[in-house]
């Protein structure tokens, strides 16, 4: 991902057909061309008026909210991380269905959830039951754990000082064309089309 601003919309690694049918092309248009963007765009006219944020990275920023002038804060925690989790989310997602998960996550995974299976099945508990708009991740902590936990809107969890490794989106922007109200179909499906490779180099 791109560093520092200003920032440009980066593209998906693959095309806007090849997630489906777990998710349509017209989902991914709105979602990538029309939410991230924006998110993009209004994180570009916050860091114009703070000169002392635009050479620092967009991670560092995130992990750092102290340092945002107040009256900037929450154009930041907003757009910086409505960038950061949408590039994250889109970055992860793969045209390989049910892609096998690689060793070194996998030992990870069942030494702190059991199994691989009730890693899921938390999961998606977990995404199902954040209200309202949000986002529901596996991250790591300082201990080497890995939890599962929830954030609320575009919030990350470099706040909590928690290394992102996955996440899933559970605002209807996400989901609403293809799924409607049925989050739970949408989790489902999104479960298929994790690109594993991508989460286990997060470690
Ligand atoms: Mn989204």
């Amino acid at each position: 991902m791109q560093t520092n601003y200003p920032f440009q919309l980066k593209s998906l690694p693959y095309d806007y057909f090849q997630l489906e049918p777990f998710i349509s092309k017209m989902t991914l248009e709105y979602h990538h061309d029309k939410h991230l963007q924006a998110y993009t765009d209004n994180l570009n006219k916050v860091l114009k008026e703070i000169p002392e944020l635009q050479e620092t990275s967009l991670i560092d920023i995130l992990k750092n909210l102290n340092n945002i002038p107040e009256n900037f804060k929450t154009g930041i925690i907003n757009n910086g991380g409505g960038v950061f989790n949408h590039n994250f989310y889109f970055d992860q997602l793969s045209p390989s269905v049910d892609m096998d998960i690689p060793e070194s996550l996998k030992t990870k995974l069942i030494k702190d959830f059991s199994s691989v299976e009730n890693f899921i099945e938390e999961l998606k508990k977990a995404a199902l039951g954040c209200f309202g708009s949000g986002w529901a991740w596996l991250v790591e902590d300082n201990n080497n754990n890995l939890q599962i936990i929830i954030t609320k809107n575009q919030d990350t969890p470099f706040k909590d000082n928690l290394k992102p490794l996955l996440n899933l989106d559970v605002w209807e922007h996400a989901y609403y064309i293809d799924y409607q109200n049925r989050r739970a179909a949408y989790i489902d499906a999104f479960i298929h089309i994790i690109n594993w490779d991508v989460v286990a180099n997060r470690l």
